[in-house]
């Protein structure tokens, strides 16, 4: 950026406008490991018009820009990869309305997801998506990257919930679609086309979302398998009973011992090769338990140790924390990690997480496996530990090559929910075919015909 562009974007924004190191160094990282892209200035939007002067601006002298919720991202999409202008969004935060006669929410992107959550429960609603990172991360980042989270087994993902967008394209054009509305085919589906565009079309500025209403009971089991093989077989064993558990995590053996470390506090189960977590919600006290013994009975039958019931509150706590800090508590382990989260269909899971099994044995890279197995989202992660340079980054690219073969033959993809970004854009050409890519760069034109917004994410 210009001397003469960065005096002219303080005009236009004064103090929403940073041009400090410190704030530009903290706005240069996400929680993508290892890497980093240094804006040239920090704008923190206060309303639409902020969002739609900015694009103006930048579409005009050609200057990059890069939204960014709370920059809890994984795949490197809120980093500024050609520098420019990094548009916060954390102030727009406002929680605008909780319409319980429609069962609707209408939220600025910068809310915090688990803040929505607990304002819709207060009047008896629900929003089910539930990124594990959910404290930290803002409802417009989960729009724009399509975020999922365990409960997706039942509830589905973000995209399930969103019936209405405000948002700016690069132009500055400020477009509203959508609504309060439970039905819409009018026109081109373009709430579709924003959710998980990972802020490569157009910034969205407000949110409409659906909400259900708040399940009455709700229980938490805690299964250790005796073999990280039983534990995989019985997910698909778990679908076939015609009970949808509202959750069905994987977590190997290691993955609960980091995190059990990092902690420092012990779960109350014996060791065990596997384990899955499982979460079933319904209207009464007997529905669950007569769904919970019908599902414990499958979970033994086919090599479960035993079936703990997480009665208390406390315990419940205790379980969705250990599930919850298996992020942080890899990357106390190891500072620099691959986070792969392919997706295969649900009846495969089985047959990735035995091949998966059999990838860890023939490297030295630490691979641990968890995650949202009940819709066949895993996250596959691999651990530099303390291994020299040269020998992680051949290591890397060669399982990664194996794995995204793998799931491909298996039908699944690259991503369930955290994106393309910067991370796996070298990837794309395996699942998407040269017409599909050249259709994406037409789209991208489209909205964005100098090709400043998220530039060099996703194609
Ligand atoms: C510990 C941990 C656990 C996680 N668990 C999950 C999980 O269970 N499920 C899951 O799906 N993800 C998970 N994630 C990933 C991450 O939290 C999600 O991708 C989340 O949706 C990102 O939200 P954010 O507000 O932090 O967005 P950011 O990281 O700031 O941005 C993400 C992308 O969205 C764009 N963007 C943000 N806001 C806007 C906007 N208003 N308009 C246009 N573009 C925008 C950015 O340019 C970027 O491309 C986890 C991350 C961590 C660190």
């Amino acid at each position: 950026m210009q001397a003469r562009q960065a005096d002219e974007l303080k005009n236009l924004f004064g103090d929403r406008l940073s041009l400090e190191v410190e704030t530009l160094e903290r706005y240069s990282r996400d929680e993508t490991s290892h890497l980093q892209a240094m804006p040239e200035a920090v704008v923190f939007a206060e309303d639409t018009q902020d969002i739609a002067r900015l694009l103006r601006f930048c579409t005009k002298n050609n200057v990059s820009v890069t939204p960014r919720g709370l920059g809890t991202g994984v795949s490197g999409g809120a980093l500024p990869a050609r520098g420019g202008v990094v548009l916060s969004m954390e102030r727009m935060n406002r929680i605008l309305e909780i319409d319980t006669d429609n069962r609707m929410a209408v939220v600025q992107p910068g809310v915090i997801t688990g803040e929505l959550q607990e304002a819709v429960e207060e009047k008896g609603l629900f929003y089910p998506p539930d990124p594990a990172s959910l404290d930290s991360c803002s409802i417009g980042g989960n729009v724009i990257e399509g975020a999922g989270g365990p409960r997706a087994v039942k509830y589905g993902t973000t995209k399930d919930y969103v019936t209405g967008l405000e948002f700016v394209i690069p132009t500055g054009d400020i477009l509203r679609v959508g609504g309060k509305l439970r039905k819409n085919v009018t026109g081109y589906n373009l709430i579709g086309i924003m959710i998980a565009s990972e802020g490569t079309l157009g910034v969205v500025t407000e949110i409409t979302l659906r909400l259900l209403p708040l399940p009455a009971v709700r229980t938490d089991l805690l299964v250790p398998f005796e073999s990280f093989r039983k534990a995989a077989h019985a997910i698909n064993e778990i679908h076939k009973t015609g009970i949808t558990p509202v959750v069905i995590e994987f977590m190997e053996r290691r993955a609960l011992e980091i995190v059990e470390t990092y902690l420092d506090s012990k779960l109350p189960v014996p060791g065990a090769g596997a384990y899955l977590m499982l979460g079933l919600d319904g209207p009464d006290p007997e529905t669950i338990e007569r769904d919970y013994e019908r599902v414990g009975d499958v979970c033994l039958e086919n090599g479960a140790v035993d079936v703990f019931v997480a009665e208390t509150t406390d315990m419940k706590e205790r379980l969705w924390k250990t599930r919850r800090s298996l992020h942080d508590a890899l990357h106390h382990l190891s500072s620099e990690m691959e986070r792969e989260d392919v997706v295969v269909p649900v009846a495969r899971i089985e047959d990735l997480l035995m091949e998966v099994d059999k990838i860890r044995t023939k490297t030295e890279v630490e691979v641990v496996a968890f995650g949202h197995a009940g819709d066949g989202n895993v996250h596959i992660n691999l651990l530099r530990g303390k291994l020299e340079e040269k020998v992680w980054k051949a290591e890397r690219k060669r399982i990664l090559a194996e794995l995204f073969k793998l799931v491909i033959s298996l039908g699944g993809t690259l991503s369930g929910e955290h994106g393309i970004g910067l991370v796996k854009k070298e990837f794309m050409p395996l699942v998407a075919s040269s017409a599909e890519l050249e259709l994406y760069k037409r789209l991208k034109q489209a909205f964005d015909p100098a090709g400043i917004l998220n530039p060099g994410k996703i194609i």
